[in-house]
């Protein structure tokens, strides 16, 4: 069985590398690696998009009357539309080409569309058009464009792509975030610059010193949007919005826009342009996902087993979502033992290492990163061949971001999660985002049988809008009134006590 695996795994490997097809991997396969299917944009308009390798750069073209719009087309300044030429961009994607003519225009714009669909060049393009309309000198402490981002790894990133698309046009750029010195970040804020990719922590503490005034933010960006609004930083991001200028453009950016953000996302932006490639929330169309049954204890077990596998191609490469930072560390040396050279990185580690992870990562010399949710958003390694869920995400929108980090740009990916018995509130919650269930392995040699029947039987089927009740022990009797004043306690009626059945 377990050599069944293994050379299942190489032959994982292999689907991504070459043509050849696992067997526990093979069913409901696209025919057609070439074409990915039907792309809905606003008004209406169906199109069908294809993703051809040049130059190892990728092209999405979108045949029909939609093949004619290029970037030439979108009216971005000649030093813009050179440096795409040169980066061998030709067709804008589709949520560039919807979103690019609004923002040219400085509406305000709410933009969702699927992970690795190039939304960074949706917003850094327009706005560096702008930066270069208006030229003007910079000022001490400030910036004209600020673009708010959850995780360092993606500030840095965000801050890479301004600089490649506006390469020439002479503005400076500068990523802000904690974890490191305060001392080079505080001398370019002296100076001033166009572009500052900020963590929302590390820029409230600048202010909080006078390094950085609100004064002179023009285009105002929350990339990973729903991240940026949900308890963890909405309050730090509120009090930055609060103090930019109330005309400023603001450029909302994520691929998921759960409801219970929609009251912050309706404050922050004024008469905005919502512009939705594919239903919000939707997995990028060429990741094929799969999901194995594994008892608790054997998941480590498989991990070394599917990564032994793997690295066998060298082209591979994975990345493994823990849920904590112990565990992530704990896989790490897991897969040292079996001979899997891997790297964690999460929020304990600090930057100079969480940095040289992800650049070996990228590099190829790392084949395995292990992380936490740290690297689930917006991340752009190109080459990830396979995402492993390790332990299955707490908040469901994690899942899209973290299976998103392969199949990028029209390429193609897998994503593997493991669930035990403990995670069946996790996987019916994805489940429900997705609004789809995720294709069983059953071939995978620590297949748990008897959790598959578990989980139907405690739900009715798996899925879309199926609620799980708490569990109860058999002997459980829901508590009333009466019994309570039977019992002798006292009832205590006002709603607003903390505890409305106090001990007598
Ligand atoms: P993003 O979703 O912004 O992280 O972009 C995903 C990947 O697509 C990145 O590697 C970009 O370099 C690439 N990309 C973005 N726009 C285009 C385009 N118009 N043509 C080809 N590749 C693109």
């Amino acid at each position: 069985m377990i050599l069944h695996f293994v050379r299942s795994s190489v032959g994982i490997s292999s689907f991504f590398g070459l043509a050849e097809s696992p067997p526990w991997a093979s069913q409901n396969r696209p025919e057609s690696p070439a074409t990915i299917p039907t792309v809905e944009m606003g008004m209406d308009q169906v199109i069908h998009r294809t993703a051809v390798h040049s130059n190892n750069d990728l092209h999405f073209r979108i045949p029909g009357h939609h093949m004619n719009t290029t970037f030439k087309k979108l009216s971005l300044c000649t030093q813009i539309q050179e440096n795409l030429a040169q980066k061998g961009y030709e067709i804008p994607t589709p949520i560039q080409q919807q979103a690019i003519p609004h923002l040219l225009e400085k509406r305000d714009l709410l933009g969702c569309a699927q992970t690795g669909t190039g939304k960074t060049a949706a917003f850094a393009l327009p706005l560096l058009h702008h930066l270069s309309e208006e030229r003007v000198r910079r000022k001490p402490f400030t910036t004209r464009v600020l673009v708010l981002t959850p995780t360092r790894e993606l500030a840095v990133q965000v801050a890479e792509s301004f600089e490649t698309y506006g390469d020439g046009l002479g503005f400076k750029t500068l990523q802000v975030f904690g974890g490191v010195g305060f001392g080079p970040q505080k001398a370019a804020l002296r100076k001033g610059v166009d572009v500052l990719v900020a963590c929302p922590g590390r820029l409230l503490d600048l202010k909080k010193q006078g390094f950085y005034k609100a004064d002179g933010v023009k285009y105002f960006v929350l990339d990973e949007a729903d991240r940026m609004l949900d308890m963890g930083f909405s309050r730090e991001v509120q009090r930055i919005a609060a103090d930019i200028r109330k005309d400023r453009q603001t450029l909302l950016f994520s691929a998921t826009m759960p409801n219970s953000v929609m009251n912050l996302v309706n404050s922050l932006l004024t008469d905005p342009v919502e512009v939705k490639v594919n239903p919000v929330s939707s997995t990028a169309e060429k990741v094929e996902q799969r999901l194995c049954w594994v008892m608790k204890k054997e998941k480590r077990e498989l991990l070394k087993i599917l990564m032994k596998g793997q690295i066998q191609n060298r082209d591979s490469r994975c990345l493994v979502f823990s849920r904590t930072k112990h565990g992530a560390n704990r896989l790490v040396t897991d897969l040292a033992k079996v001979g899997v050279k891997s790297s964690a990185i999460h929020g304990n580690k600090s930057q100079g290492a969480r940095q040289r992870a992800l650049e070996g990562f990228k590099n190829g010399s790392l084949p395995v990163l292990v992380a936490t949710d740290v690297a689930a958003r917006g991340i752009d390694v190109k080459g990830v061949t396979l995402v492993v869920n390790f332990d299955m995400p707490v908040e469901p929108e994690a899942y899209v971001h973290r299976i998103g980090r392969t199949a990028r740009a029209g390429a193609e990916g897998m994503a593997i999660s493991f669930c035990c018995e403990e995670e069946f509130k996790e996987l019916r919650q994805v489940e429900r985002v997705i609004k789809q269930s995720i294709e069983v392995d059953y071939e995978q040699p620590r297949h748990a049988e008897t959790l598959e029947a578990q989980y139907k039987s405690k739900g009715v089927g798996r899925g879309v809008g199926v609620r799980q009740g708490k569990k109860r022990s058999p002997s459980y009797k829901p508590r009333s009134k009466a019994n309570y004043f039977r019992s002798g306690k006292k009832y205590h009626s006002k709603p607003g006590n903390k505890r409305r059945f106090a001990p007598a």
